[in-house]
């Protein structure tokens, strides 16, 4: 299997090739040359193995530069009960006949990044160590992601993580879990500014090239390749779980910031599992439910993005949209080139007058959009009906799914968070604490490590320096 740029720019390149890049040398993403075909006789045979030999058969087609006995070993290590609570890694529950909830956070940070962010962990340990070489991991973060790869990363031979945070701006309870590390490999630095402030820095020292060449600066963000390919296998994993066989579809409702997570349902569909709709459910910064109702994508600028109580989704554009388009306009990168120049120049594209908008139908993708009242009304009536207490993210999956539900079709909720990472909106709804997992209960009360710096990039590359 090699990798190609959505802009046409990059020569194939292997796996391994592309697993500690960002973006691709001609500013575009990497994409497999063809998609690995999933046969009947394979979902047969697929059906019946756990999370860890699915994991391993996903894989092995889209790493097959890595020796099989060192994926299987990398996959067995990284997808463990110890690490995800359950040898199911991720179980299928069920609130009535016909509507699922896909438990994706039952992770060390109790988020779905966890899935993929674990693999990343051992997969850039075992490639850098085969190289005998270094990289130092530079991120900004207002929660989730930065927590996610911190846990990752702990403790990892050859990588460092220095990770910006705004200065008393995440919930305690982010805080703690990212602050109470005390891994030698791990520096939380609390910036005093805002998030932007932080993806400035990051966007600063990334674009000094020589420093970056001479420390080793990589990054973990969401347009990673492999972390999309981790999340393919739960869709397979849920599929299975959800039917009695390989003649039904179901369909996946999906909460959407940066189209990571639903572009790995695209992926599955391609490959041939029977996906028959995907729901791209947005909160108020609806850039995607615009693009899948209207055709038209339109950027926003950051001072335009809504805080809101689904804050893991609040994005200004969606990072991983472009590989979705690359496949909708038929692989043509230099269509996929010119619509993105459009973007720079004019802060958007239009498809609605061209043939791509009704190919949207074709790939399945439907959408839908949630407001805090929403996700209150959600929250409560998921409480009220079933018993059980979802988070914010997996609210506005719920409630976007169960508007695009239909007769037959079995829906999969995909949920990305547990509801104690965002318990001020759950007290809201529902008048009181959702329960903590065990081994959470007192974490505010850990001894916390983290370094304070100014808004300054000049500050970053200094502490950088004197640590490497
Ligand atoms: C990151 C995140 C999302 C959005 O996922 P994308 O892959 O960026 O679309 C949704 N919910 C939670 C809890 C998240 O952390």
């Amino acid at each position: 299997m090699r990798y190609v740029s959505t802009r046409g720019g990059m020569p194939p390149t292997p796996f391994t090739g592309i697993l500690l890049e960002g973006l691709a040398p001609d500013g575009g993403l990497s994409m497999p040359e063809t998609y690995p075909q999933v046969s009947r006789a394979d979902l047969d045979a697929w059906r019946r193995l756990g999370y860890r030999d699915l994991a391993f058969e996903i894989f092995s087609r889209f790493m097959d530069d890595i020796p099989s006995a060192d994926l299987r070993d990398i996959v067995y290590r990284t997808y463990t009960a110890a690490a995800f609570g359950s040898d199911d890694i991720t179980p299928l529950s069920t609130l009535e006949p016909g509507v699922h909830l896909l438990h994706l956070s039952n992770g060390p940070t109790l988020a779905f990044k966890d899935v993929a962010m674990q693999l990343l962990g051992n997969l850039f340990e075992y490639v850098l160590a085969k190289r005998g070489d270094e990289l130092n991991i530079l991120g900004a973060t207002s929660g989730d992601t930065g927590s996610a790869a911190e846990y990752a990363m702990r403790g990892k031979q050859g990588v460092r993580v220095f990770m910006l945070s705004p200065d008393g701006k995440m919930s305690p309870f982010q805080t703690a879990q990212m602050y109470s590390l005390q891994d030698a490999n791990i520096f939380n630095i609390a910036v005093k500014g805002v998030f932007d402030d932080c993806q400035d820095m990051v966007k600063a020292v990334s674009n000094d090239l020589s420093f970056k060449a001479k420390y080793r600066i990589g990054t973990v963000n969401s347009i990673n390749w492999a972390r999309l390919v981790a999340q393919v296998v739960y869709y397979f994993k849920g599929y299975f779980a959800a039917t009695k066989g390989n003649d039904e579809q179901v369909t996946f409702s999906v909460p959407s910031g940066n189209f990571g997570n639903v572009c790995a349902g695209h992926v599955a569909r391609m490959m041939g599992l029977p996906v028959r709709r995907l729901v791209v459910a947005t909160n108020e910064n609806d850039v995607l439910d615009e693009f899948f109702r209207t055709g038209r994508y339109r950027v926003r600028p950051s001072s335009a993005v809504a805080q809101t109580s689904s804050p893991s989704m609040d994005i200004s554009k969606a990072s991983n949209f472009e590989r979705f388009v690359f496949d909708l306009v038929g692989r043509d990168p230099k269509i996929v080139a010119g619509l993105w120049k459009q973007v720079d120049t004019n802060g958007e594209f239009d498809l609605s007058a061209t043939p791509y908008f009704a190919r949207l139908a074709d790939f399945g993708f439907v959408s839908g959009r949630s407001s805090h009242a929403d996700r209150l009304a959600t929250i409560r009536r998921v409480h009220a009906t079933y018993g059980v207490i979802v988070d914010t993210h997996t609210a506005d999956g719920i409630k976007a799914g169960l508007e695009q539900r239909e007769a037959g079709i079995p829906l999969l909720c995909l949920e990305t968070a547990l509801p104690a990472k965002f318990s001020a909106t759950i007290v809201e709804a529902l008048g009181h604490e959702p329960a903590r997992p065990a081994g959470f209960d007192r974490i505010e009360a850990l001894p916390l490590r983290y370094d304070v710096m100014p808004a300054d990039a000049e500050a970053v590359k200094r502490y950088i320096e004197a640590r490497c």
